[in-house]
């Protein structure tokens, strides 16, 4: 291709606080419209707001895990506009002294890594949501006013939707890792600008820059790139100009279209809100959240590698989602056999997770009890076969693996007497497998185990089945 895409993006992440961040309505999501709300949020004349401490430490942390510099002085800003989901018509925001400032944050993709620069961090308020769809006109729901935010700005580093894509989703893994965010997606916790231009290979000048805002899914994410750097060249390839503008992405069709130009766009006469003072971090502040701060992913991947010998593979699989890390981990504690545990999860959990489209957060059984299921058959108990029917139980009661064995009779048969029983008549059944076996034909002996496991329903331990097949024969 002639031309190099340039991508930037701002990312908005709803913090994980009980309170909004300057009053104490709730922020859980879902409730009644306009339920959540009081008289700061609403922004009522002669109320006062009050920041939220929690806000400021949460954007520490995120700062501190995208390796960035913390401000020890930074204030917070008017934006001023008017829009019928901001009742105050100005977002309380940060202008020129962000809290967080140039940090990196390392990414790989397929076999290169490289490092995408954060410009900055700042901390602001969410705006109401309009919902237009009720019949009855325009309604507005102001619970979401004031709910925390951060907005994480990134140096136009990204060159590609893969990029973009796995930056992103390393943004989502800090931002859970660090319990800042909950992340979740279709609430509206994470969402996505993308600003993007392109310019011919080897110009130095950026090309025109389009924004377009609130892509809320890995997917558009990726789709609003591709096909907006294809829109751009199409253009240029046809001598037109790149109009600098915000643009629409409509997911459902794969396109986007102009919403407004940067001739139209607002000044929003940004001032130090006169009723709120600066904020001020004190170094020890700061290294006291530093020393607190949750173990995340590439330590843990790290660790993984080192301490219990998985590989870089496996490692990055677990390592994804917190969730997932968390629940490798307890298993580890409880049974002592890594290996296994990453078997497991990575088998037949994760199959099970993808067919039933639920995460690990969902799964009704606990490490323990995986931990449990994993030392039966280690120790015998019960065969790997019959293991995979138990944790099927499990998926679906979340009853414990000893119970579910207990219940349906699923314990392995390891008793030389019983088993020689059936092993002979088995052979005394298939004369000529016995005979292939007895002129070196090894691979009679499977059919002679799989027959035994058929009249045991799998429950017969396979060693104690092969030495009597060789014993007997
Ligand atoms: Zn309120």
């Amino acid at each position: 291709m002639d031309y190099e895409i340039v991508i930037g993006l701002e990312i908005h992440s709803e913090l994980d606080t009980n309170s909004k961040i300057f009053c104490g309505c709730s922020t859980t999501f879902g409730a009644e419209e306009n339920t959540q709300t009081c008289p700061v949020c609403l922004g009522l004349p002669g109320t006062l707001p009050v920041l939220n401490k929690k806000v400021v430490e949460y954007a520490v942390r995120a700062g501190i895990a995208m390796d960035c510099k913390i401000a020890n002085f930074s204030k917070l800003d008017r934006k001023n506009y008017f829009y019928p989901d901001l009742p105050k018509a100005y977002q309380i925001s940060q202008f020129d002294l962000p809290i967080c400032q140039r940090g990196d944050v390392e990414i790989e993709v397929g076999d290169y890594k490289k490092t995408i620069g954060i410009t900055r961090i700042h901390i602001e308020e969410d705006a109401g949501k309009l919902i237009h769809d009720s019949g009855e006109g325009t309604l507005a729901d102001n619970n979401r006013c004031g709910v925390p935010l951060i907005e994480i700005v990134t140096e136009p580093d990204m060159r590609s939707a893969a990029e973009a894509r796995t930056f992103a989703e390393k943004i989502k893994s800090i931002l859970e890792y660090t319990e800042v965010s909950d992340c979740k997606m279709q609430e509206g916790s994470l969402r996505f600008d993308v600003n993007l231009s392109v310019r011919k290979n080897g110009t130095k000048e950026l090309g025109t820059r389009t924004e377009m805002k609130n892509l809320n899914s890995f997917r558009a994410l990726e789709r609003a790139v591709e096909a907006e750097s294809r829109r751009q060249i199409f253009e240029l390839e046809r001598g037109n100009r790149i109009i600098q503008e915000t643009r629409k992405w409509d997911d459902d069709n794969g396109e986007s279209f102009s919403l407004r130009s940067k001739e139209e766009a607002h000044d929003y006469r940004y001032f130090p809100d006169p009723d709120l003072v600066p904020i001020v971090l004190e170094n020890s502040y700061i290294k006291e959240i530093e020393d607190h701060l949750p173990k995340l992913p590439w330590v843990r991947k790290k660790d993984y590698m080192e301490k219990w010998n998985l590989s870089e593979y496996d490692a990055d699989v677990l390592t994804v989602s917190k969730d997932t890390a968390s629940f490798f981990e307890k298993t580890v504690e409880a049974c002592g056999d890594p290996k296994s545990v990453v078997n497991w999860i990575m088998g037949d959990i994760s199959a099970a997770l993808n067919e039933q489209n639920i995460s690990m957060k969902d799964v009704k059984f606990s490490p323990g009890d995986l931990g449990e299921l994993i030392g039966l058959i280690n120790k015998k108990a019960i065969s790997v076969s019959i293991g995979k029917q138990v944790l099927k139980q499990m998926m679906e009661t979340g009853e414990s693996p000893s119970k579910i064995v207990e219940k349906s009779g699923l314990s392995q048969m390891n008793d030389e007497d019983e088993l020689k029983k059936i092993v002979l008549t088995v052979l005394e059944k298939n004369p000529q497998s016995v005979e292939d076996l007895k002129n070196g034909k090894e691979k009679a002996i499977g059919f002679l185990v799989g027959q035994i496991m058929k009249e045991t329903k799998g429950k017969a331990n396979p060693q104690v089945v092969n030495k009597l097949i060789k014993d007997n024969i």
